[in-house]
């Protein structure tokens, strides 16, 4: 992580270093918080923060489903967003919002801890590098179940659900593979440690419902709309591991990872990123970087731009 020269915290900017918390932290020893993953792009109106009211509604979300009260509401929350990249400077940035239960009672069951909030921002390239996101990368079916519906809500973005992930990509790339995708506890496909999946096979494009214990990512919502509005068929629906191996194409999308192909599930070639792949990637990539206006509905800009413009 490269370190930036400010880190917003409980309401104000305070200096990287100083972004600090006791080591009985409530959060650290459970994991009982929530996060989010932003993408800021550089764009010729200047910063844009892809879908920032999205998935700040997500965050929202995701700390009620954990009975968790967020000082700061979804516009609070923009704003200091917006505090934050203006103080970096960077145009261009990762932003990390997160919301745990902090000091105070160590009891799982805690009550009345404070809830911490902070949004930290660095630039973060690729996450599965430049070579994956051009050629495809190479992904394992992981022995470890995605979190089911009645374990922990999938719908949340929770701290402690990343052990799951951490497992999973953990055990992938040990076996020398780049990415993990996880199955349901009764075997259909979910996602993968960071990203969602989808499927073309002749034309038609799949990628799991929310019943298969997905995280609801806003790049998939985003690569649907885009799919449709391109003229193809996209459909919602169970897949099972097989369906991965006889893809025509197959492909991962989160905020983190963007569009990356996948070439290769479980040693069964799938091939060269295909064309579905590549337009959609495309497409993508021309949308959050403020290429195509098609839809540039999605780019958010610092509110004072707002106003200019
Ligand atoms: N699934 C999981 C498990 C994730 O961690 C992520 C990343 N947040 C995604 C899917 C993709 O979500 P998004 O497109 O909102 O980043």
């Amino acid at each position: 992580m490269r370190e930036t020269s400010k880190i917003w915290m409980n309401g104000e900017l305070v200096d990287w270093a100083d972004a600090t918390v006791h080591v009985g932290t409530h959060g650290l020893h459970y994991g009982s918080g929530v996060f989010e993953g932003i993408r800021a792009y550089d764009t010729e109106r200047g910063t844009a923060i892809f879908r920032l009211t999205e998935h700040m509604e997500r965050f929202a979300n995701s700390a009620k489903l954990l009975y968790l009260d967020l000082p700061y509401g979804v516009e609070e929350m923009k704003s200091a967003s917006w505090d934050l990249v203006g103080a970096n400077g960077l145009p261009e940035c990762y932003l990390r919002p997160i919301a745990f239960v902090g000091y105070g009672e160590l009891g799982v069951g805690s009550k009345g801890n404070p809830v911490e909030v902070a949004i930290m921002s660095w630039p973060w390239g690729t996450y599965l590098g430049e070579e994956g996101l051009r050629n495809g990368i190479r992904a394992k079916v992981s022995s470890w179940e995605r979190v089911g519906a009645n374990v922990i809500p999938h719908v949340a973005k929770a701290t402690g659900v990343y052990l799951n992930s951490m497992l999973a990509v953990g055990e992938a790339t040990r076996a020398g593979y780049e990415e993990a995708i996880l199955l349901t506890h009764d075997g259909y496909v979910a996602d993968g440690s960071g990203e969602n999946i989808f499927v073309v096979k002749d034309g038609v494009i799949a990628t799991p419902d929310l019943s298969a214990s997905i995280l609801p990512g806003i790049t998939r919502d985003t690569i649907i709309q885009i799919a449709q509005d391109l003229g193809y068929q996209v459909v919602e629906k169970q897949l099972i591991r097989t369906d991965l191996y006889l893809a025509d194409e197959l492909f991962m999308c989160g905020t983190a990872a963007e569009v990356t192909p996948i070439r290769e599930v479980d040693d069964h070639l799938v091939g060269p990123p295909g064309p579905v792949t590549l337009e959609l990637q495309q497409a993508y990539l021309d949308t959050v970087h403020g290429r195509s206006e098609r839809w540039s509905q999605w780019l958010e800009y610092a509110p004072s731009r707002t106003k200019a413009a």
